[in-house]
């Protein structure tokens, strides 16, 4: 009895009347029946494109491949030859394999057999493949064209899950959701850690748009997307306009990207506030609180915040940037004069040391290979007391550079730096950070306000 595997396929972009993998296997189900043929497997990639454009495995084609190698069945069945390989390159793939093993064929509910063993055979499948990767290429232009229309037209992609804020489709607000959006806003621009937000939304019991609890990524996502200022978003680009209404101004929406843009990514939800340089480890000077990071019309300040809970005056801010260069700068100097090239010093005589072992054990293994003038022992006993020596000198070098990128070098890499290991350096160099309020008729800027004292 003929044994069959039948292999199904289908994939997101192929066109609305591609029969789902069910029905492909039961019509190849019903070929193989009408013949007599036994079922010895079913292999089906849902959701998989044999096209160009999508990279993927498909992991039951895989599995396919092999079972034809070991020749578990004689026979492929498949809907049509497309559902198979949709590439040239890919038939080429199939071909071979065929008539490696010799004897397996491919049958093809529609459309006619894949017979790799004759010369007509492979010239019927490789037009059909030219075909089937044109039709291919078509559909995909036609999606992407599609898309792209309605970008530049400022229409939602159509399809997708509902974004917060608005109606399903896109184009209707839900006045409740824009006004919770906005609510958000406000508190993010004020200061507000994303996870205390969705922690008070949590309790509120407020639903994302998919019924889900909230999660500061989530919630940072809808605040982030173009589309709450009407602006239609194409492949990570704003295009323009949306045909949508905005739910946040323009300078809300700027304010909330600066405050999110000094978080780091490492930190996703976490609070913006925690992670701005100095907010912690600045106080004011009136009321000796810590100062906290906050936007003002798109530019970021340190701010005495009057909290009932926590005391702070609420009557001193200055701009955060200048500020923080000033400190920067500061501690830079003040280390470079403090620490010499002491450090560096130490380590030379040791390095020199290090290079002549080096050498002295190159020079050893010449002399008992080339020059044969050491016996194996003689040569093995002075290798090992070589080794033993760079190995420690590598040691010392190493626990040297180790205190010596504290400060000089950690200075040199400060811009490589992630914010939390800025803070943390800031930290432990800053002994305090005192910012005085403002003169009147001063600059804008003033950093005579900026009281640094270095130290532990
Ligand atoms: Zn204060």
């Amino acid at each position: 009895m003929v044994r069959v595997g039948i292999y199904t396929r289908i994939s997101r972009d192929d066109d609305a009347n591609a029969l789902g993998v069910r029905r492909q296997e039961r019509l190849c189900r019903q070929y193989a029946a009408d013949r007599g043929w036994r079922v010895a497997g079913v292999y089906c990639d849902n959701d998989v494109s044999a096209s160009s454009y999508a990279h993927v495995r498909r992991p039951a084609f895989e599995r396919l491949v092999a079972h034809v190698r070991t020749q578990r069945f004689e026979r492929v069945v498949v809907l049509a030859q497309d559902r198979l390989v949709r590439r040239p390159e890919q038939l080429e793939e199939i071909l071979r394999l065929l008539s490696s093993v010799g004897g397996s064929a491919v049958e093809c509910v529609l459309g006619g057999p894949l017979d790799a063993a004759s010369a007509t055979g492979r010239i019927h499948a490789r037009v059909k493949v030219v075909f089937d990767a044109a039709y291919a290429d078509f559909i995909s232009e036609r999606v992407s064209l599609k898309k792209r229309e309605l970008a530049d037209r400022g229409l939602p992609p159509g399809g997708g899950a509902r974004p917060f804020g608005y109606r399903r489709g896109g184009l209707i607000v839900v006045p409740a959701e824009a006004s919770l959006i906005q609510e958000a806003a406000a508190r993010v621009v004020a200061g507000e850690a994303l996870y205390a937000i969705c922690a008070d939304w949590t309790r509120r019991g407020i639903r994302s748009a998919q019924g889900f609890g909230w999660r500061g990524g989530v919630l940072r996502k809808v605040l982030e997307a173009p589309r709450i200022v009407g602006l239609r978003e194409y492949r990570g680009e704003i295009v323009g306009p949306a045909a949508w209404p905005a739910i946040l101004d323009d300078q809300t929406y700027a304010n909330v990207r600066a405050m999110f843009g000094d978080m780091t990514r490492r930190h996703g939800g976490r609070p913006a506030v925690s992670t701005h340089l100095l907010s912690g480890t600045a106080r004011c000077a009136r009321c000796g609180r810590t100062l906290y990071s906050n936007v003002i019309r798109g530019v970021r300040y340190y701010v005495c915040r009057s909290v009932p809970t926590r005391g702070g005056c609420g009557r001193l801010g200055i701009q955060a940037r200048p500020v923080e260069d000033h400190v920067v700068e500061t501690l830079f100097s003040m280390l470079r004069v403090t620490d010499g090239d002491g450090v560096q010093d130490g380590l030379t005589d040791i390095r020199h040391r290090l290079d002549s072992d080096r050498q002295a054990l190159e020079a050893l293994a010449l002399r008992r290979y080339v020059q044969r003038d050491l016996t194996p022992r003689e040569h093995e006993a002075a290798r090992a007391a070589l080794l033993a020596r760079i190995e420690a000198a590598e040691r010392h070098c190493a626990v040297r550079e180790r205190e010596a990128r504290d400060p000089i070098t950690e200075l040199q890499h400060w811009a490589t730096l992630d914010s939390e290991s800025k803070r943390a350096f800031l930290r432990e160099h800053i002994a305090s950070l005192i910012i005085h309020p403002a003169v009147r008729g001063r600059s804008h800027v003033d950093l005579n306000r900026v009281e640094l004292l270095l130290g532990p």
